[in-house]
């Protein structure tokens, strides 16, 4: 086996432009427009200070804007000690090739502020992020139509709700104050379905894979989701729900859990719901009785399994493990978990890899449902729903006469009336939204990459057609 460890691991900024590299030089774009696509357009540094606990602390906080090819720029904001300039630059980059792909009108952007939120008291939390929002709004980074963020890691609905009644009380008059942030709870201007988002969309790429044989057999499986062992990375929003949703509605086994105090092993499979409250009661996952606790919770990235499921940070498939992993196929649920040099070496072992930039997408393709749904003032589905309901009536009571009237005797199938009866409300409406959105993305990558020769993986066909959009809508500017 060849020696990776002397080489040298990129950083994620980097491993995101040799990525990115890999992928524009397959086009026949000019220099200029390359590295015009290629930069982080500007990047803002706050330092601002919170009195608490009877003192004055100093926090650090960034917000960047990789490109402005389409407004509002949009993307998380990360509450993380591990937070820096370089993380957020790669962040956001990743943001404007991930809008491209999947179709949301936006330019790509990110934030974080270098915090550990668990230090901190709820009204505390509160202080800190509204000051962190009024210096991003005061500058126009936060705002319904230049610069829209969302939850990222450490942050969630209640964060959200937090910046947008911060920016709503510093614009007073702004009817679309609402659309200044998504991720907010849906009694406070939020949208169903949108917590559970990221989780959703990385349950629907996977059923889309599967639909693919041709494709299931290059990461050398076969059959559906039924039965397949999964080693998830991060309990956190994603991880819990993409694991939840693939154990309990498509009959996987979650036969590894990974969190940042050690992981969880069992072979019949884990009860995902059960380690959640685990997690939730005590911080992490030792302790949990119904399964084998392995101290070294990297080392079961390398556990056999069928699909891995980094959830968590960036950079955990590296240079270091990355010959020892042994699953077939890997869905990047986390942003950028695979560094550069890694992804060469799990590409020449034959691995597939769904890249982060489709596989999570779920999350600011319901943030952009939201944004539109704030900017439209009305939920989807109110307009339609009882038409669409009464139109259904009208059908079954017409089948219903033909039954009486012919004396067939034809009754409905238990269940159907129910079923066809019942319009689409707003939760039905996003998840079909959300499901169309991953199918149409992920025949576009495929297409690329079974189109073109030149193209051997999945995340290099994601940068093909990401990059050919942002490059088609900087030439209809005129660039
Ligand atoms: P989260 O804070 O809800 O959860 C992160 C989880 O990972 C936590 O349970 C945490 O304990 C665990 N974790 C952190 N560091 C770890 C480590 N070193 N090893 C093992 N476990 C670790 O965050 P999230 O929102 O679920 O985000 C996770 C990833 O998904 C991030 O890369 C984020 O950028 C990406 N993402 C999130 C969204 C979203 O809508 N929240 C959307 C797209 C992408």
């Amino acid at each position: 086996m060849t020696d990776h460890s002397a080489l040298k691991e990129p950083g994620f900024r980097e491993s995101v432009d040799l990525m990115f590299n890999r992928a524009v030089g397959l086009l026949d774009l000019s220099p200029g427009l390359e590295e015009k696509i290629r930069v982080c357009n500007a990047t803002y540094t706050v330092r601002f200070g919170v009195r608490l606990r009877g003192g004055i602390r100093t926090f650090t906080g960034y917000r960047s804007v990789h490109s402005e090819h389409m407004e509002p720029v949009k993307g998380g904001i990360r509450f993380a000690t591990t937070v820096n300039q370089n993380e957020v630059e790669a962040l956001a980059a990743l943001m404007t090739y991930k809008c491209a792909l999947v179709e949301t009108p936006f330019g790509g952007s990110k934030g974080g502020l270098c915090i550990d939120p668990r230090e901190y008291e709820e009204h505390e939390l509160e202080q800190i992020t509204r000051r962190f929002a009024y210096e991003l709004a005061k500058r126009d980074l936060i705002h319904p139509s230049q610069n829209v963020p969302a939850p990222d890691m450490g942050t969630g609905e209640r964060e959200m709700s937090w910046i947008a009644d911060q920016y709503r009380r510093m614009n007073t008059t702004d009817i679309n104050a609402n659309a200044c942030v998504t991720g907010k709870p849906a009694h406070a201007g939020g949208i169903q379905g949108r917590v559970e988002a990221t989780g959703r969309g990385v349950q629907y790429a996977l059923h889309e894979f599967f639909r693919n044989p041709e494709d299931v057999a290059l990461a050398n499986l076969k059959g559906k989701l039924d039965g397949k062992r999964v080693v998830v990375q991060g309990l956190g929003n994603v991880g819990y729900h993409a694991a939840k949703f693939l154990n309990e509605e498509d009959g996987a086994l979650v036969t590894g859990i990974i969190e940042r105090d050690g992981a969880l092993v069992s072979d019949k499979g884990l009860d995902v719901e059960a380690v959640h409250h685990w997690i939730t009661a005590h911080g992490g996952v030792k302790g949990y009785a119904d399964a084998t606790y392995v101290e070294n919770g990297l080392s079961v990235l390398e556990a056999e399994c069928d699909i891995l499921i980094p959830a968590a940070v960036e950079g955990v498939i590296n240079l270091g493990n990355a010959a020892r992993i042994k699953a077939p196929l890997i869905i990047e649920a986390a942003n950028g978990p695979v560094t550069a040099g890694a992804d060469d070496i799990l590409r020449q072992k034959g691995v597939v890899i769904i890249p982060d930039m489709y596989a999570n997408a779920g999350g600011v393709t319901v943030s952009y449902f939201e944004w539109v749904k704030n900017l439209s003032h009305i939920r989807f589905g109110r307009m339609q729903r009882r038409q669409e309901e009464a139109r259904h009536q009208l059908i079954v009571d017409e089948l219903e006469r033909l039954s009486k009237d012919t004396g067939t005797g034809w009754t409905l199938s238990p269940g159907f009336k129910d079923k066809y009866l019942r319009g689409a409300g707003e939760l039905e409406l996003v998840r079909s939204g959300l499901d169309d959105t991953m199918r149409a993305a992920y025949q576009s990558m495929r297409e690329v990459w079974h189109g073109r020769d030149d193209v051997t993986d999945l995340r290099v066909a994601a940068y093909v057609v990401a990059i050919q959009r942002i490059a088609s809508s900087y030439r209809a500017k005129g660039l």
